[in-house]
């Protein structure tokens, strides 16, 4: 028997990722992965797809990555990610919650490419728009990858580092739910929340441990330790402060196909640990092909 491998947050061309649902499970199967959590940003439009392509042996966890606004620990205010799992899709607060920030994301995106366009970039930002799927969650990763087609920089990242990242001139920012919202709304519908990233510092600016421990009382999980983004120091500290808070500790890949460098399976949960957080889980059920 091999040891068993569990990636719990992935992207597909749903949302900001390369791999079609179907084919982001077969990469799955290639890479000997075991439970695979489709957690495409602010939908859950790629579920049926990934189900219907599950090969013999994988688990599918149903989730979504949600965009949320949170105090930051220090006055103001920080982007959180969280990870929500095993959700009824169609509990109300969830389904018009999610249509009104993909709405939000479309006119951010718009605003922020027409900056561009403005100071003679070459981007056209109704083609932008066009190209992408009209309920679809639209990120800077579609604005990245214009970019890259215009030969305006050789990488996504690239584009991140020059253009997009938040700090840069022509970020826009968005109206995302607030985090104990979203945890509530996630937990009325059956599923359970994970913290993703939480000290990704390089992304822009971050919450404090004081925050962590609040949404941990809150109704919070897990936390996300393992992910590409944190090194062995930040996760040597996020571990410790997920076993003083009680908080169940995953890992993940955050894999976007091609977007991004990282393989999938780079990062992964212990099967204790996933077991911890399914069994709090009552809105959708895990699959197996
Ligand atoms: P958005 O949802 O439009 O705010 O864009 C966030 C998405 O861009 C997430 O999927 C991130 O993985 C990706 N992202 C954020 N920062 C970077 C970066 N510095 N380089 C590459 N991708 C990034
Ligand atoms: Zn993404
Ligand atoms: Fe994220
Ligand atoms: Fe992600």
């Amino acid at each position: 028997m091999g040891c068993v491998v569990i990636d719990l947050h992935t992207h597909s061309s749903v949302s900001d990722g390369t791999d079609t649902p179907a084919s982001l499970m077969s990469a799955a199967a290639s890479a000997g992965l075991d439970v695979i959590a489709l957690t495409d940003h602010d939908t859950t439009a790629g579920w049926s797809e990934a189900a219907a392509a599950l090969t013999p042996g994988l688990t599918l966890v149903r989730g979504a990555e949600l965009s949320c606004t949170s105090p930051n620990g220090r006055g103001g205010t920080a982007t959180v990610h969280l990870l929500a799992y095993l959700f009824d899709p169609l509990a109300p607060a969830i389904v018009t919650e999610q249509s009104r920030l993909r709405a939000e994301r479309r006119s951010r995106l718009l605003k922020m490419a027409r900056r561009m366009a403005e100071d003679g970039y070459p981007v056209d930002p109704d083609a932008l728009m066009a190209s992408l799927p009209p309920d679809s969650p639209a990120g800077r990763p579609h604005l990245a990858m214009a970019l890259v087609q215009a030969g305006m920089v050789a990488t996504v990242d690239e584009a991140f580092q020059f253009f997009l990242n938040s700090r840069g001139r022509y970020h826009v920012s968005r109206r995302d739910t607030p985090v104990h919202t979203a945890i509530q709304m996630v937990a009325d519908a059956g599923g359970v929340t994970v913290l993703a990233h939480a000290f990704a510092h390089h992304r822009g600016p971050t919450v404090t441990a004081e925050v962590i421990k609040e949404l941990a009382g809150a109704g919070l999980t897990g936390l996300e330790v393992d992910h590409p983004d944190h090194d062995l120091a930040t996760r040597t500290q996020l571990g410790a402060l997920a076993d003083d808070l009680g908080l169940v500790r995953t890992g993940s890949s955050d894999y976007h196909g091609t977007n991004k460098t990282i393989r999938i399976g780079q990062d992964s949960t212990s099967p204790e640990a996933f077991e911890a957080l399914v069994a709090h889980t009552t809105g959708t059920p895990l699959i197996t092909g």
